[in-house]
């Protein structure tokens, strides 16, 4: 049978640790195409180092830089690459009281988490649509579903993101363009590297499954939106918590 992921392209933001890093691995073992971002030339050199097989390749994005936006989607053009899939996890957080964030820290979280993922997305899905196929998927969070003390910005960030996917979801709705969101609890990354034993411990109890996730939990629900079968789910968002929260 033929790999029905050898003539997929998936780009992958964030691809240099954590959640982006597993989902880049994850689709290069099952034979797509990947192209993985990070911020840096280091960033991008250690991405094509995860597989022998040369089936990933890193490219320099900042999301906070529209000139990197379109120097990333020049990139890709000159190298002929047709993005059937767009992966929007990179993301970025900056934890301090509502009361306590600076203009300039709001608006880093802004265009990082949705202002840069907005313009990418706008961009790759002209071709998507030209090619009447495509998926994005959006790495949102639970806590743009249920705020978070102390992550104002950053819980404000992924609520918009999942109210812009959704209006673009229904926008290409008919080109068999699907548009997605995945909401990781808590993943064990650098992001939450940072977090005091304490609240680890709050975190785990509150956790109904009594464990904290992997990045590869996320790439797993990442496979089942990207492929082609799952044509008919859109607009959604996927929980993936180990039952931290089951709402809606
Ligand atoms: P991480 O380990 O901190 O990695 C963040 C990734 O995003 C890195 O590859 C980083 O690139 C990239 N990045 C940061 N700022 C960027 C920018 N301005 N432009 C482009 N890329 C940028 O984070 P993670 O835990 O894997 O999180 C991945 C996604 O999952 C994020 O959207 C995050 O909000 C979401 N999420 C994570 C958790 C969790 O518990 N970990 C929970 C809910 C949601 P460099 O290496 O070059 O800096």
């Amino acid at each position: 049978m033929d790999n029905i992921w050898s003539e997929r392209y998936i780009l992958v933001t964030g691809a240099s640790r954590g959640i982006g890093r597993a989902i880049a691995i994850h689709f290069a073992n099952l034979g797509a195409n990947v192209i993985g971002t990070a911020t840096t030339t280091s960033g991008a050199e250690q991405i094509e180092l995860y597989d022998t097989q040369k089936k990933i390749k890193g490219i320099i994005l900042d999301l906070t830089n529209h000139e990197s936006i379109d120097r990333c989607l020049s990139t890709l053009k000159s190298q002929n690459i047709q993005i059937d899939t767009l992966i929007n996890n990179a993301g970025k957080t900056s934890d301090r009281l509502a009361i306590q964030i600076s203009e300039e820290s709001w608006t880093d979280i802004i265009n990082a988490n949705v202002s840069g993922p907005f313009f990418l997305t706008q961009a790759l899905i002209r071709s998507m649509i030209r090619a009447r196929f495509g998926r994005v998927i959006n790495i949102t969070s639970v806590v743009g579903h249920t705020g978070n003390a102390g992550q104002a910005s950053y819980s404000a960030s992924k609520s918009a993101m999942t109210g812009l996917m959704k209006s673009i979801a229904l926008e290409v709705a008919s080109r068999s363009i699907t548009v997605n969101m995945i909401a990781p609890g808590f993943i064990e990354t650098d992001m939450t590297a940072g977090l005091s034993d304490g609240i680890k411990e709050k975190m785990l109890e509150s956790i109904p499954q009594k464990r904290f996730g992997s990045p590869e939990d996320i790439a797993f629900a990442c496979e089942m939106l990207a492929d082609r079968r799952a044509s008919y789910i859109t607009g959604q968002t996927i929980h993936v918590n180990g039952g931290l929260f089951v709402g809606s």
